[in-house]
């Protein structure tokens, strides 16, 4: 007779229950995102990968100072100083080791070129160690840049006023 009443109650009570639970759910907008199609935006002051800027005349902004590889306390940052034709310094050879960088910014804060920045990048997985080491053909910025202009004027405000907000 108690499993009965037990069966009874499991069927009439807690089973409604639990579809009334479901029924709440089913018209909620979902938490859960379409990795990796939709991807969450990230918040203003995250700070991803880093990029190397250029000037709007497309020459690069780094002129191979130290400043950054001083500045970073994982002494994750090389690079090679090299003169081009005109007798500018630039950076021949940059590289940032991502398995020892802690994404702290303090990159990009020493920078008196406003050469490095940290953006919103994350996706950066690998199955080799290699892979970490980028180079700086893979944090140069392509020339002329696509994306919106205001993003620049953001950054240079950021760096005159001390703005926190990261527009990449
Ligand atoms: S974010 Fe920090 S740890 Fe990473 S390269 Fe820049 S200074 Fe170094
Ligand atoms: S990124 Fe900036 S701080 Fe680092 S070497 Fe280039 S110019 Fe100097």
């Amino acid at each position: 007779m108690k499993e009965i009443i037990t069966a009874l109650g499991r069927t009439f009570i807690r089973m409604p229950i639990g579809m009334l639970v479901v029924l709440k759910h089913m018209f909620k907008k979902p938490v859960t995102l379409d990795y990796p199609r939709k991807k969450k935006p990230m918040a203003p002051r995250f700070m991803g990968r880093q990029y190397l800027e250029r000037y709007d005349d497309g020459s690069e902004r780094c002129v191979s100072c130290g400043l950054c590889a001083a500045a970073c306390p994982s002494d994750c940052i090389y690079m090679e100083p090299a003169e081009n034709e005109k007798g500018e310094r630039y950076a021949k050879v940059f590289e940032i080791n991502l398995l020892r960088c802690i994404f702290c910014g303090f990159c990009e804060e020493a920078c008196p070129e406003e050469a490095i920045f940290m953006g919103h990048h994350y996706e950066f997985s690998a199955d080799n160690r290699d892979s970490f080491i980028w180079t700086k053909e893979d944090m140069l910025v392509k020339h002329p840049r696509k994306d919106n202009p205001f993003k620049t004027l953001f950054r240079r405000v950021r760096k005159v006023y001390g703005v926190t907000d990261k527009t990449r």
